[in-house]
């Protein structure tokens, strides 16, 4: 190869290097973006701690034991009655106010507690296996203050969208009409917190 040749040969190598390079830098921008999409959609709730005594200090004895206990309220008790009369509207976890369920996803599945076929909000519900009773339960637990709410069973036959009964203490959840407001919470007569 004569020195012009390879003169021409060196202008037409680096020529071509600039688009492989463009072509480099745009493809890792773009996956630097799809990177920080996927950052966003899987964004989480970020989770609310608090100490036994702190926790006592915001709920009633019996919250207390089902969100902080995994305990389990007695069927058709008066939370589930309330519930079964209560309208259009959001329930929110009595712990930390996060939105966990709504009136759209309610259904009478007549098993004395609260059911739902599917969350509102599914980011904030978490779910576990628990071998409480010697066999396995997915429990279902707020995803922002991780207390325990109830259990989900599927398979059962209900004729909902999911056939998943979301079978929740109606204890510790905080119903709001459709119609209030979530800033009028805490005024409502009858909420759910211990009275000072
Ligand atoms: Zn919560």
């Amino acid at each position: 190869m004569n020195k012009r040749n390879f003169s021409l040969l060196l202008l037409f190598t680096s020529l071509l290097g600039i688009p492989v390079f463009v072509c480099y830098e745009i493809l890792n921008k773009l996956d630097a973006k799809s990177v920080n999409t996927t950052q966003v959609v899987q964004n989480k709730p970020q989770p609310i701690k608090k100490t036994p005594e702190e926790w006592k200090k915001v709920l009633t004895a019996e919250q207390y034991r089902i969100l902080r206990e995994a305990g389990t309220e007695a069927p058709n008790g008066k939370a589930y009655q309330e519930f079964k009369h209560q309208g259009a509207g959001t329930y929110f976890c009595a712990g930390c106010d996060t939105e966990l369920f709504s009136s759209k996803e309610k259904f009478d599945s007549r098993c004395g507690w609260p059911s739902f076929y599917d969350p509102s909000k599914a980011k904030n519900v978490t779910t576990t296996v628990d071998w409480h009773l010697g066999y396995p339960r997915t429990e279902v637990r707020c995803a922002v203050c991780d207390g325990h709410l109830g259990h989900v069973f599927t398979g059962e036959g209900f004729d909902t969208p999911t056939d998943k009964r979301y079978c929740i203490n109606g204890t510790v959840l905080k119903f709001v009409p459709a119609e209030a407001s979530v800033k009028s919470l805490k005024d409502k007569p009858g909420h759910t917190h211990k009275a000072k």
